[in-house]
């Protein structure tokens, strides 16, 4: 079967295709020839997942599913949220997103947070989510020169270290983002 990750990352696109069963082919959006930009407008994790797995089985007829995250910081009501990504605004800055949520974040005492992923997946007729969810701290200052986007200021529960100071290995046992391929993996499998 032919299944399509709504994504343009080739390395998502590899990583996820290492831990598929045998007879599941992935494609990117690349691959089909999808180089328009789908407009994720929701206003929840789960719609903007969706929004990106129906575009492709509606437009282009193939099974598909989308990921989308976010990072719900309790002492801010739960933002940055789905807008995670453009927090600091529209250029989508990782650097600046950070120092915004610091920043957000000075005096405040409750640093609970949660990264939070949510997969949707479009099978024939069907439409299932997978969600990840992983608990965490945000720290004072930034750590680390691994990994990605709020990494450097996310500790997760359990940890003494930030995301952006652990192995990719590790973090992918515990992430939001490993918990939720995992369900949606172990769906395939069966
Ligand atoms: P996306 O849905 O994967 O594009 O993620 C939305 C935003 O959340 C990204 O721009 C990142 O800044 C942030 N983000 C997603 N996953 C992670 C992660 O594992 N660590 C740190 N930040 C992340």
């Amino acid at each position: 079967m032919t299944l399509v990750f709504a994504t343009h990352n080739a390395n998502k696109l590899k990583e996820i295709q290492a831990l598929m069963p045998k007879d599941i082919q992935l494609k990117s959006l690349t691959d089909i020839g999808c180089t328009e930009e789908i407009i994720e407008d929701a206003d929840t994790i789960e719609g903007n997942a969706l929004i990106k797995a129906r575009y492709v089985k509606e437009t282009y007829g193939y099974n598909c599913f989308g990921d989308d995250t976010g990072l719900e910081v309790e002492a801010l009501n739960g933002e940055p949220g789905v807008y995670s990504a453009r927090y600091a605004g529209e250029h989508k800055n990782a650097s600046d997103n950070t120092i915004k949520l610091l920043n957000n974040l000075k005096d405040k005492e409750n640093r609970n947070a949660r990264f939070k992923t949510v997969i949707a997946l479009c099978l024939d007729e069907d439409e299932l989510v997978f969600e990840g969810i992983c608990m965490g701290l945000i720290t004072a200052e930034v750590s680390g020169a691994g990994g990605f986007g709020y990494d450097p200021v996310f500790m997760p529960e359990g940890y003494d270290l930030t995301f952006a100071e652990m192995p990719l290995s590790e973090k992918n046992k515990i992430s939001h983002r490993g918990l939720a391929t995992k369900k949606l993996l172990e769906y395939l499998q069966n």
